[in-house]
């Protein structure tokens, strides 16, 4: 069945990583079902086009309890005593999380929403990127899978350019050697190679679920870091 995802915006504005966040979430469960909440009036009217179209509210999840009801909400929060299991799709139908740009070290900045009282469930130890969350939670609650079937890779070392990489301080879902190649072929990564020179090169290291668009944001942002030196 089903389940929806809100995403309790506690972020200035909308930087481009948040929005490449955000529509990575909508892609992946549509957006009926992902619900954007204490959004500033600002915020909510620069909209982009692509969020727009999921549940879009200036009201935090506290204002919203007639439509949503607090039983039926679980908070991912990485201080929870309990992890979350494919079981908890019984219990829940919403799951919350905050909207918040990871900080390394992590602010536990989480721990404003804890203290609304919504029952919490972990999805392990290691702080994972709002939309890769979102995008275990669902494997969860709706592929049935338990957390220690996912394949993640933490801290991935993010390859821009030939002498260029910069290392996400996250955890991300691991993509598999044919998921890696399809994405790589979409955007124009993969070149013929003969037989003898695929047999030369070294196995290639799993590669992490970033959202569309990240990478070339990051080379954009470093670019923009090495000009300021
Ligand atoms: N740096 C922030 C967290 C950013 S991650 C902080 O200081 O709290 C954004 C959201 O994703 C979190 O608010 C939480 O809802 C969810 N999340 C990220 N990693 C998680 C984990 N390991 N367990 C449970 N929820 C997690």
């Amino acid at each position: 069945m089903a389940k929806n995802y809100i995403i309790e915006h506690m972020e200035e504005g909308m930087h481009d990583w948040c929005k490449l966040e955000y529509e990575h979430m909508v892609s992946v469960c549509g957006p009926e079902h992902i619900y954007f909440t204490a959004l500033t009036p600002k915020t909510l009217a620069d909209m982009p086009e692509t969020l727009a179209k999921a549940h879009c509210h200036t009201e935090d999840i506290m204002a919203m309890s007639d439509r949503i009801p607090h039983q039926r909400v679980c908070l991912l929060d990485p201080a929870s005593p309990h992890v979350l299991s494919p079981g908890d799709a019984k219990e829940f139908d919403f799951f919350l999380f905050g909207g918040i740009l990871g900080d390394d070290p992590p602010r536990d900045r989480t721990g404003e929403l804890r203290k609304l009282g919504f029952a919490t469930r972990h999805l392990g130890a290691v702080q994972m990127t709002t939309d890769t969350a979102v995008n275990v939670t669902r494997r969860i609650v709706e592929g049935q899978v338990s957390l220690d079937e996912i394949p993640f890779i933490d801290h991935p070392e993010i390859k821009l350019r030939k002498n260029e990489t910069v290392t996400m301080p996250f955890r991300y879902i691991a993509l598999s050697s044919t998921e890696t190649s399809s994405i790589a072929s979409s955007e124009g990564g993969s070149s013929k190679v003969n037989e003898t020179e695929k047999k030369s090169r070294k196995p290639k290291l799993p590669q992490p679920l970033l959202p569309p668009g990240m990478l070339e944001l990051l080379k954009k942002d470093n670019d923009m870091a090495l000009d300021l030196l």
